[in-house]
């Protein structure tokens, strides 16, 4: 038995939910463990347990990536009302990818994971199509009210000098209704279009950025604004790579994308990266494929896979019943972010584990061996699925090969 390899500096492991926690156990056990030795910070975000510590470990784990600058995160559940009362919560607490990406302010960044045996179902998509998502604010740090009453509604900026209010009317209710007060922050829209041109340096590749400035002239043209004026800033060096920068409407944009190659970054405000990267990854074959990263401005990185806790999956699990859950997206995860560890402490073994471990998954996949979700599109047709724990099972003994060759 040859040596683990060391990591030479902590990551921070965040815990999760259901089906997502199933396999994230799985793949430690099977292709982490066994081969590289981490001095690992654990956050267990189970529901359970953010209910425990009413959701203070989640706090505890996003500011433990900002001290470490690598993590990597287990799908969780985000409670809705059906959850609280499955779990019996104590109430309906936030979403911790929520949380978790405010303390960040970062941008994620989700890619799929392009398999020779799985074809697009857009036919035309050649290139990954990576969407750059706003992780801050919008709805997703919203304050919302349900008026059950007539009345007036209005926004009210108190400046903090002491100068005048301004005063916004936004309706005049007749009868129930639902009223909503969203914001964002310049210095926070400035760093998500930095975080975007400076992908698109690095990975050679063409921005887009979409909102409706149409319709919401002040909020949403103050985001193409901002982001022009950084794009602008960038133009030489975008100009020299030959990256090429467009402003689209988020509906021109969803059109453009269908009808493309792929093979652009797509920077999306908070809501629409939220639709638009599960509508991309399923048209690359599988929400099972997508890959994600939480890009902070200074530099902190918190890897996940893109897809829920796959709670059908689970639910047919705990009934004793096999499963077939891609968890290739989860093994990316890890190797994400064990190769941003080997990248921030200059260890290149690190590196090359992570692909060798990225390799396995991809050329099981190619053997034919896969899940259901990945059966039901391949081409050439493979008539067989395998199990959960079958296709981890099947990269592990191709990783033992290539780390013992
Ligand atoms: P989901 O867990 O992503 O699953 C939706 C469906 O997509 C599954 O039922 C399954 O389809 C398919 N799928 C997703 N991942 C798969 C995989 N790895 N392998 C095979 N099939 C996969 O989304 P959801 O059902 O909307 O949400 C479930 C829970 O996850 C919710 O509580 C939500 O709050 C949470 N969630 C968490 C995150 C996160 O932590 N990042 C993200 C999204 C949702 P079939 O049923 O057709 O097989
Ligand atoms: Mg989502």
């Amino acid at each position: 038995m040859l040596k683990k390899i060391k990591v030479k500096n902590p990551i921070v492991e965040i815990d999760g939910d259901e089906m997502a926690r199933v396999i994230w156990h799985l793949i430690k056990e099977k292709l982490i463990a066994p081969f590289v030795d981490i001095d690992i910070r654990y956050f267990d975000l189970g529901i359970k347990h953010r209910d425990k510590t009413d959701d203070k470990v989640t706090t505890e784990a996003a500011n433990a990536i900002v001290e470490a600058g690598v993590g990597v995160k287990c799908a969780t559940i985000t409670p809705n009302k059906d959850r609280v009362k499955e779990y019996n919560l104590k109430q309906q607490w936030k979403s911790p990818n929520g949380t978790i990406r405010s303390i960040l302010d970062g941008t994620v960044f989700r890619k799929p994971i392009i398999i020779k045996n799985i074809p697009p179902a857009v036919r035309n998509w050649k290139k990954p199509i990576i969407i750059g998502r706003h992780a801050y604010g919008d709805i997703y740090k919203s304050v919302e009210l349900v008026v059950d009453r007539p009345g007036s509604a209005e926004i009210v900026f108190t400046p903090g000098d002491g100068s005048g209010k301004k005063v916004l009317k936004i309706h005049d209710f007749k009868g129930p209704g639902v009223v909503m007060g969203m914001h964002n922050t310049e210095s926070s829209i400035r760093s998500f279009a930095k975080a975007c041109i400076n992908y698109a340096l690095s990975e050679k590749l063409d921005l887009w950025f979409s909102a409706k400035d149409t319709i919401s002239k002040q909020y949403h043209g103050f985001f193409r604004d901002v982001f022009s004026e950084e794009i602008e800033k960038a133009g030489k060096e975008l100009k020299t790579k030959g990256i090429n920068y467009r402003y689209l409407l988020i509906d021109d944009a969803v059109a453009q994308v269908i009808k493309s190659e792929g093979g652009m970054l797509w920077a999306c405000m908070n809501y629409d990266g939220d639709v638009m990267s599960d509508m991309v990854a399923t048209g690359f074959g599988s929400l099972g494929l997508m890959t994600s990263v939480l890009v902070s401005p200074e530099g902190k990185y918190e890897f996940e896979a893109a897809h829920g806790t796959v709670v059908r999956h689970y639910y047919e699990h705990i009934k004793g019943n096999p499963t077939s859950t891609n968890s290739t997206a989860s093994i990316f995860a890890w190797t994400g972010a064990l190769a941003k560890r080997g990248e921030l402490d200059n260890t290149p073994e690190i590196i090359s584990f992570a692909s060798m471990l990225e390799k396995s998954v991809i050329e099981t996949v190619e053997k034919g061996i896969m899940t259901k979700d990945l059966m039901l599109i391949a081409n050439p047709p493979v008539l067989k699925f395998a199990l959960t724990e079958e296709f981890i099972d099947a990269v592990a003994a191709r990783l033992k090969k290539s780390f013992f060759a």
